[in-house]
């Protein structure tokens, strides 16, 4: 694509970053079909190729974002599906991150909205605010009708009808120390405990450490780490979302160079893709730019990690048939599409996978309280896919996900370290099916 920046907006190098990528671009248009909001809306504007174009026009003019652009961007999950197909390698990711940051920088948006996004700044990104606006969320529910009628208000509608109905109490899993094996020691790593997760679902991160141990990896969670700012950088707060890392790289480094580490794990995939990215995210940072391409080197999904691990036999045969959802931050954001399925399958598990396993959920972050009505149109289409599958459990990578698909699904879905946690003699997750086999011990 031909671009025409003056050698003064070049100078910065955001832009020239983003010039970069769109110059890439050959308009092709492929990434159209495999792109979840113009398969839905089947408007250009809301396919990878049109944003792009409305990207260069708002960076070209040097111009503040309008309402129009606005509407295409935010209708955008960022679920990376275009960066997969496209043959040209437009880093699809860079420029719409660009874009929302410019966005944020330039555009006032309505009251209703800045209040809403505000308020997912603030509360989503700290465990013990989420944990007090969910217990809270429960006595609002009764509201979440009444939110629904009132378009503006509608993602506060989503946030009550999202909020689960109990929350499980807080895991000691998640505070900071030494999770030490109880036999020889063939691996030491950190955890990222991460945010929403513990919250919503602390068997995960319990499930990790206690699968990890016994397959003799400490597993330290370290001091001073927090969200990885992935949420915040999907909204565009850029400096919130930095803030976010270099706290991370500060305690994961801390560590590292303290004990060695062989890895930082990674147990849901949204964030892993961000943690994979700090050494862009801060790379005009002189003062953390090599120490964030370390931990970007150092990151791995959990699924990632044990693939490289000598794994003994399972300890159960579960003999359960699950349909793998592969997270678009797993398959697209990391491109991790192998090492799930065949540890599940090693583990004893029939694998099945969903049809239109590229097209997003539409969880993405904060996506399905932002866009409740395009958000659910992708659930809904997701969860019909995923039980054609017949299968006795979902399984996939990352919370957001399990939430989402959880508000349709007549199946458990859980995460896939929870399984393999199982098969590897840990404990059952709740609501799964009992192991069709004997244990074999
Ligand atoms: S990130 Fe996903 S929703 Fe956004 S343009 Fe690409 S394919 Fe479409
Ligand atoms: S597939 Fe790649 S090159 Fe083709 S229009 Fe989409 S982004 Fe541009």
């Amino acid at each position: 694509m031909q671009t025409s920046f003056t050698p003064a907006q070049l100078a910065d190098p955001q832009v020239a970053e983003s010039e970069k990528i769109l110059r890439k671009c050959v308009h092709c248009g492929f990434c159209t079909a495999t792109c979840p909001t113009y398969v839905t809306l089947g408007n250009e504007l809301d396919s990878p190729r049109g944003r792009i174009y409305l990207i260069k026009d708002m960076l070209e003019n040097g111009r503040a974002a309008d309402k129009e652009t606005v509407l295409h961007i935010d209708r955008c999950l960022s679920c990376l599906a275009c960066m997969t197909t496209c043959p040209s390698g437009v880093n699809y990711m860079h420029l719409v991150d660009h874009a929302r940051a410019h966005i944020e920088e330039t555009y006032k948006r309505p009251l209703a909205d800045r209040f809403i996004r505000a308020v997912l700044a603030f509360v989503l990104p700290y465990p013990s605010r989420f944990r007090a606006a969910l217990k809270l969320a429960r006595f609002g529910r009764s509201l979440s009708g009444l939110f629904g009628k009132v378009p503006r208000l509608r993602p506060l509608s989503s946030m009550l009808r999202l909020a689960p109905s109990a929350v499980p109490p807080a895991s000691k899993a998640a505070l900071p120390g030494r999770h030490a094996p109880a036999g020889e020691r063939r691996g030491r790593v950190a955890i990222v405990t991460g945010c929403a997760q513990p919250v919503l679902d602390p068997g995960i991160n319990e499930a990790t450490i206690s699968l990890l141990n016994r397959l003799g990896v400490e597993v330290v969670v370290p001091e001073g780490e927090g969200c990885c700012g992935a949420l915040v950088h999907h909204m565009g707060r850029e400096e919130q979302a930095l803030a976010f890392a270099r706290k991370n790289v500060d305690a994961w480094l801390k560590l590292a160079d303290q004990g060695g580490l062989d890895a930082i794990i990674i147990t849901a995939s949204g964030c892993g893709t961000t943690i994979k990215d700090y050494g862009f995210m801060l790379r005009l940072d002189p003062a953390y730019a090599q120490k964030a391409a370390r931990v970007s080197a150092l990151a791995r999904d959990i699924t990632e990690y044990l693939a490289t691990l000598d794994l003994p036999q399972p300890v159960i045969a579960p003999g359960l048939t699950v349909a793998y959802h592969s997270a678009c931050s797993m398959q697209h954001g990391q491109k991790i599409t192998r090492q799930p399925k065949e540890l599940l399958t090693r583990a004893g598990f029939v694998v099945r996978e969903p049809r239109e396993g590229h097209l997003c959920c539409g969880s993405a972050g904060t996506y399905n309280i932002l866009q409740p009505e395009i958000s659910a149109r992708l659930r809904d289409r997701k969860v019909q896919n995923i039980e054609a599958t017949r299968a006795d459990v979902i399984a996939t990578g990352n919370i957001g996900c399990i939430t989402q698909i959880a508000t349709a699904a007549k199946m458990p879905i859980v995460h896939t370290v929870e399984l393999l946690d199982w098969a590897y003699g840990g404990r059952k997750p709740a609501g799964v099916p009992e192991a069709k086999e004997a244990v074999r011990v």
